[in-house]
Formats: C-alpha cells, sequence, structure tokens
C-alpha cells in the first residue's frame, strides 16, 4: 500500500488552536480595559458607544452555565439572552458541532483543550512519557465529568422553571459575570491559585487531565457526538499495524484495533490520521469507505464555527444590550455583589 503523509492536518489543528489562544488573550487584555474604565470612572465626557464597542463579546464563551440556562429559556419560550448572547451563540455551534462533527470543539477550538495539550506534551519532554492512569482508576475519574454535567443539567435543566431563569438573567449578577470570571484570573484567592497549580501539574503527567476527567462540557459534547455520523474508522485492508494512530492518540484510544471509533471521548482532533503512514488505512468517515478528506473536515470546522459566530452577529444576537449606565451602576459593585 503507497506512503502517505498527512503531517499538515496537525499543524492546521495547531494553527487554528495557537490562533484562538491568542486572540482570547487579547480579549482578555481589552475586556481588562473595558472594566478598568467603570472602575476609574473618571466622570469625563466619553463616547459611550465606543466604551460600549471596545468590549470583547467572545470572553463570554467562559461562561457555558449561564449559556445552558438561557439555552433552557430559549428552549421554552423563544427568548433570546440579550444579557450574553454571545455566550449562548458559541454553546449553540459547540453542541450543533458535537452533533456533526465529533467534539471538534474540544478539539479544534477550545483554549483550554489546547492549553492542556500543550502542558502535556511539555510534561512528555520533562519526564520522557505522559503517564497512564491503572485502568479501574482511569475508568472511576472519566465518570466524574458526567456526575458534574449530570449535576448541572439536574440543576438547570430539570429544577429551574423558566421564571427562575428570567429572574436571575434579568440580575444585576448575571449582569456581571463576564466581569466576575475576570476577577477569577485577576484577583485569584489561594484557594483558586492551588486549585490551579494542582491541574498544571497533573496535566504535566497525565494528558490532558482536566477534559479527560473533570471538564463537564466536554462531557456533554462527548454524549451528543455519539450521535455524529462522522467517525474515525480503520480500512483493516489498507492497515499495516504500525500502531502510531494509538500511539499517538491523546484520548488513548486503541485506534488500531478499531474498526469505527465510537468512543465519546474520541475529539476529532485526527492526530490518529495524520499520523497513519498507509493510505486508506484510516480516515474520518461517514461509513466504511465513504471518507471525507481531512481537509474538508478541517474547514468545515472553522466554517460552522466562525459561520455561526457571523451569522450571529448579521441576526444581532452577538453584541450585550446592558447599557453603559448598567456597567457603570454594577461594576465597581461586582467584587461585593453575591449569587442571588
Ligand atoms: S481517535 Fe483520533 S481523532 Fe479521536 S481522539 Fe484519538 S487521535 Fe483524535
Ligand atoms: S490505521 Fe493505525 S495501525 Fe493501521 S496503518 Fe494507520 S496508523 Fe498504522
Amino acid at each position: 500500500m503507497a506512503g502517505q503523509n498527512r503531517s499538515y492536518i496537525r499543524y492546521l489543528r495547531y494553527a487554528l488552536q495557537a490562533y484562538i489562544v491568542l486572540f482570547l488573550g487579547y480579549a482578555g487584555i481589552e475586556f481588562h480595559r473595558f472594566v478598568g474604565h467603570f472602575i476609574a470612572g473618571s466622570g469625563a465626557a466619553v463616547n459611550t458607544a465606543q466604551v460600549l464597542g471596545s468590549r470583547p463579546a467572545s470572553i463570554e464563551g467562559f461562561l457555558p452555565i449561564g449559556a445552558l440556562m438561557s439555552f433552557k429559556l430559549w428552549l421554552l419560550t423563544g427568548i433570546f439572552d440579550s444579557i450574553h448572547p454571545a455566550g449562548l451563540v458559541i454553546f449553540l455551534a459547540a453542541l450543533l458541532m458535537a452533533l456533526l462533527l465529533k467534539k471538534g470543539f474540544c478539539g479544534w477550538i477550545c483554549p483550554v483543550g489546547a492549553i492542556s495539550d500543550v502542558v502535556g506534551k511539555l510534561g512528555k519532554r520533562l519526564f520522557g512519557k505522559n503517564f497512564r492512569m491503572n485502568r479501574y482508576a482511569d475508568y472511576g475519574l472519566r465518570s466524574l465529568k458526567y456526575v458534574l454535567m449530570l449535576f448541572f443539567l439536574y440543576v438547570i435543566l430539570y429544577s429551574m422553571s423558566p421564571m427562575v431563569i428570567l429572574g436571575f438573567l434579568g440580575g444585576d449578577y448575571y449582569k456581571i459575570a463576564d466581569v466576575k470570571m475576570l476577577y477569577f484570573f485577576t484577583q485569584m484567592t489561594t484557594t483558586t491559585l492551588v486549585s490551579l497549580v494542582v491541574l498544571f501539574l497533573l496535566s504535566l503527567v497525565y494528558r490532558n487531565f482536566w477534559c479527560r476527567y473533570l471538564c463537564p462540557y466536554g462531557g456533554l459534547l462527548g454524549l451528543l457526538s455519539l450521535l455524529s455520523p462522522l467517525k474515525i474508522t480503520r480500512n483493516e485492508e489498507a492497515c499495516i499495524h504500525c500502531r502510531r494512530c494509538s500511539g499517538h492518540c491523546p484520548s488513548l484510544l486503541p485506534v488500531d484495533s478499531t474498526v469505527r471509533i465510537t468512543s465519546p471521548e474520541c475529539t476529532g482532533c485526527l492526530t490518529c490520521v495524520s499520523h497513519c503512514p498507509a493510505a486508506g488505512a484510516l480516515d474520518v468517515s461517514f461509513a466504511p469507505k465513504r471518507p471525507v478528506q481531512p481537509l474538508v473536515f478541517a474547514l468545515l470546522i472553522v466554517v460552522f464555527f466562525f459561520g455561526s459566530i457571523g451569522l450571529a452577529k448579521l441576526a444581532g444576537r452577538w453584541e450585550s444590550s446592558v447599557t453603559y449606565q448598567d456597567y457603570q451602576r454594577v461594576i465597581p459593585a461586582a467584587s461585593e455583589l453575591a449569587h442571588p
């Protein structure tokens, strides 16, 4: 069987991840400036539209719990959250991507996944390998993210009525949920700092520790991805059993001994496909022998994600409706505002 080199697909993914991490880093700095404007409160005349326009809506992607609430509200009442609409748009895009393109959001878009990946690679350099949990500990820990996911689904989707959600989304606390998230990083408590250091160390030793064991968002996307028509598919006739696919799979899946990867752990990262040296042996496919070119899969992810954002902007569902006067009132009090 002819050899092949598909390493370009890996570099394409790294480039997209790097772009998103850098973009969000920049957005974080801009948002810090935006918040600083209201803390400083000079009293001088300002162009309020310009100040509001400087707020990067993309930071709302870090508010998935609020997005889950507004998702339920939207489903049951048709009301689309206008306080953090970008958070809901990103959440909807991630859900739809999971239904069509595996956990493409985790593998290609999520900045936490990208950073986790880099830390895991750093660990491999330091220790010469990434360690693997004992099989039973691995199963037990993997279930943690589903327990967390069920907790949030129970509290929000089952227990909270639309009226309660509406009350929460209309309150001051939700208006500055993004500011609270900013303070989580800029005004770190000792507990937060220790937790992040522990997570960093665990991710050095065990690749993708957060994603594999703790992320409830990833757990939800993984379960939805079971319905995705696209799956990593191995062609036994073309496979030369080199085991490179399994050796490089960040989700530790036994790709070389499976025909079709149905696991909710598969992020659709295509690392396995990019390392496979045998043409026609490993693809992302609708069904055996109905492959999709890896480049087309990558383009679908880009078009789907950024297309959703573009459509949301065109439909006026991206920028927050919180007014300058509201921000002026609630941001200086953000540290004192407690969860209702
Ligand atoms: S099976 Fe392939 S696509 Fe799925 S997580 Fe492993 S390397 Fe990524
Ligand atoms: S499918 Fe896996 S084991 Fe088979 S040739 Fe490709 S990388 Fe090697």
